[in-house]
């Protein structure tokens, strides 16, 4: 099978990208019209510092929180965004989508979703020199950057964005708001929008796992690591200084998903899609991710290797002669030592999950969930002398996550629309599903 492989190190954040496109029939319009632009960009015959499209530019409906795909050919590579309306468009070539919009619609300018270039059509001139400094803004919605410095500082110092209305935001702090994924009339969204905001409350999880987070905010994209480059896309999101509105959005991950044909089961259940999520992390990059998130115990005197603890937690009673259920406490680390394992290799990551099934079958009692309480201490997970965790994030049954902001040293729920202050202490009381502990 033959491949054709373009090369696009001149600009952009990413040194080397290498894009592998198999020349079979399905491919042929979108590979055509790709070696089209390509062309153009290779050769650039035309480049311009010329301002005269930029004034209309409208910064408000700017929205790259969307799958790359045409709205046109519904075509997935090579996708410019027009920068006047927002539309996602394919090519730069004269028979290209792109180019019929500039010429129906007079607007202009558009960015290259991959090389992250703007461009001015129907005159196919690549913008450069002193005019990018006023584009800069937009080339960072699309990419937010980071260096080691920034990186290695979001753990300290609370980093402020300001969003074009001037509201001040935390980054790392806002909420992933899929309101626009209703407007799909793309009927394959239907099952997942469901689940969308489950999912989220694991991106945010694992967003703010630190060692995560760092590998993601500085991660080089690669053709072979779909699920990361997704993942690291939204990371940098959330974490974005830069955005122009002080949310962001899971759509692209989530359409992502729809592509990998994953079965019900992961995407209705938070603890498989957590472990599938971990899987292909590390089947990706096992560089990097490798013997972070996996332990061994011992059962039975049978050695065990482990992605979660699952705990079972202890039915609700009914009260004697009524249909009401008592809640009740129980001891996270209690419920642990009861389940006679030993882990004989900690992972750093410690996720637990918490089996909140009601067993009961009585009448006149219709409820899901089990209620009663798990204790912890979010400081302290001591599982032996040597074991010791601290909470990172608590998912809870109904889709609130909880992480802490260590910069601002206070914990933080997401209750899937808005972002708030809660307390510690209060953390216990919340129906948490999921947790994840870091070894100390
Ligand atoms: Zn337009």
């Amino acid at each position: 099978m033959s491949k054709h492989v373009i090369e696009n190190n001149k600009e952009g954040p990413r040194k080397k990208t290498k894009i592998h496109f198999p020349s079979n029939e399905d491919d042929d319009d979108e590979f055509d019209d790709l070696e089209d632009t390509v062309q153009l960009e290779k050769s650039q015959v035309k480049i311009s510092d010329s301002d005269v499209y930029l004034d209309t530019i409208n910064r408000k409906v700017l929205n790259f929180d969307l799958p790359l795909i045409c709205s046109v050919s519904l075509a997935t590579t090579n996708i410019h965004i027009c920068l006047v309306c927002n539309k996602y468009l394919q090519g730069a070539s004269e028979s290209s989508p792109a180019y019929a919009h500039a010429i129906d619609s007079n607007h202009h300018i558009f960015i290259n979703t991959q090389t992250y270039k703007f461009i001015i059509l129907p005159e196919q001139l690549v913008l450069s020199g002193k005019v990018l400094e006023d584009l800069n803004d937009i080339k960072l919605l699309l990419n937010p950057e980071f260096t080691i410095k920034d990186i290695s500082s979001l753990d300290n110092v609370p980093k402020q964005g300001t969003t074009l209305t001037k509201t001040k935001y935390d980054a790392g702090f806002i909420p992933l708001i899929n309101d626009y994924m209703n407007d799909q009339t793309d009927s394959r969204f239907d099952k997942y929008s469901k689940f969308v905001l489950k999912h989220n409350a694991l991106y945010y999880a694992i967003s703010h796992i630190s060692f995560i987070r760092n590998a993601l905010l500085s991660y080089t994209q690669s053709e072979t690591t779909p699920l990361t480059n997704q993942l690291s896309i939204l990371t940098k999101k959330i974490w974005s200084p830069f955005l122009f509105k002080n949310f962001t959005s899971s759509f692209a991950i989530e359409n992502y998903l729809v592509s990998c044909h994953l079965p019900n089961k992961i995407i209705e259940d938070i603890r498989l899609f957590y472990t599938w999520m971990i899987n292909t992390l590390i089947k990706e990059n096992k560089k990097i991710f490798k013997n972070k998130f996996t332990g061994n115990l011992l059962l039975n005197e049978k050695e065990i290797k482990f992605i979660n603890l699952a705990i079972k937690l202890p039915q609700q009673s009914v009260f004697k002669g009524s249909t009401s259920l008592s809640i009740e406490q129980y001891d996270l680390v209690k419920l642990i030592k009861e389940k006679k394992i030993k882990i004989v290799k900690s992972p750093k990551y410690l996720v637990i999950y918490i089996d909140r099934t009601n067993d009961m079958k009585i009448e006149g009692i219709d409820q899901e969930l089990n209620m009663n309480i798990l204790k912890f201490d979010p400081d302290l997970l001591q599982l032996d002398t040597e074991l010791k965790y601290k909470l990172l994030a608590n998912i809870t049954y109904d889709n609130k996550v909880h992480v802490f902001n260590k910069s601002r040293n206070k914990w933080v729920e997401f209750d899937s629309v808005n972002l708030k202050e809660i307390e510690k202490e209060l953390l216990f009381i919340t129906n948490c599903q999921l947790q994840i502990w870091e070894l100390q």
